[in-house]
């Protein structure tokens, strides 16, 4: 018994030793590598699916954080404000600029002037030659600069040769009904919140007479033309035409606004094929001026 006992760990442990041995020193037979392969492979692939998939669904998560707010907040501000709620319900129509508000002066054309949301156009602003847009499909009456109509109507019609009907949702808005729309959100959500997706009185583009929000047929506003391949179209076409994306996804931090792929502003040709190559949004632009 004492020998057999004493024999047989040995034997099992050599047993091993050898076999591994004999595949180190001999030449290994191909149908045992072919084996060995296989059995690797059919273990790594699932994991490799899981991670894959993985990285596809936390990829946005990661990468855009302010993405998946956008998208959350698109539709927050997306109904038009009811005739009812008057221009004067809540902030009046005169002036109503409060500290740390800078109101910009009216210097020339203004057509780069830098609205933001420190710096407002005067309640008296009003843009010069504004004129209703006609060739192309529009919310209603909607004015804008005569000088920039040719630009737009250029836009529309390449948009369309790339099979997008655009259509404009938004154009020229008076101070007058920036403190409408702007008092109806903050009846609606309160003031700070209101501040995140609609801009105060007089610190709109819109007031420039030189900007529109972008509308497709058949999708829903904000958020069916965001996600649609027209936004990306025009995100990538806009500034052949002196358009910029002004609150271009990726520089919320820069801008104060969560991306609005529907907003252009025209800022002419030179300066929006400048800005589109370095990837700068207006903002950054105007504030280096
Ligand atoms: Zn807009």
């Amino acid at each position: 018994m004492a020998e057999a006992t004493g024999f047989e760990p040995v034997r099992a442990c050599a047993q091993p030793i050898f076999e591994i041995g004999a595949l180190v020193h001999s030449a290994t037979p191909p149908n045992l590598l072919y084996y060995n392969g296989s059995m690797r492979l059919k273990h790594l692939f699932p994991i490799l699916v899981y991670f894959f998939l993985l990285g596809l669904g936390a990829g946005n998560h990661l990468a855009y954080p302010q993405e998946i707010v956008a998208q959350e907040s698109w539709g927050l501000f997306a109904t038009i404000p009811p005739g009812e709620i008057t221009q004067g319900s809540v902030l009046g129509t005169g002036n109503a600029f409060s500290a740390g508000e800078i109101v910009l002066p009216i210097v020339g054309d203004m057509l780069l002037a830098h609205v933001n949301k420190t710096y407002a156009l005067p309640a008296s602003y009003v843009p010069p030659h504004l004129t209703p847009i006609t060739a192309v499909p529009t919310a209603g009456t909607q004015l804008l600069r005569s000088s920039v109509l040719p630009y737009l109507y250029q836009l529309f019609g390449a948009a369309e040769n790339a099979g997008f009907n655009l259509s404009i949702v938004s154009s020229y808005r008076s101070y007058a009904t920036q403190v409408a729309t702007f008092n109806y959100w903050v009846s609606r959500y309160g003031y700070s919140a209101a501040t995140t997706g609609s801009a105060r009185p007089g610190h709109s583009e819109h007031q420039l007479g030189t900007t529109v929000d972008l509308g497709l047929a058949g999708k829903s506003w904000p958020t069916g033309y965001s996600i649609s391949p027209a936004a990306g179209w025009v995100a990538k076409n806009a500034h052949k035409f002196g358009f910029v994306v002004s609150y271009q996804s990726g520089k919320t931090a820069v801008t104060g606004y969560i991306s609005e792929p529907w907003h252009i502003r025209w800022v002419g040709i030179e300066l929006a094929i400048e800005l589109y190559k370095q990837n700068l949004s207006l903002e950054e632009y105007l504030s280096h001026q």
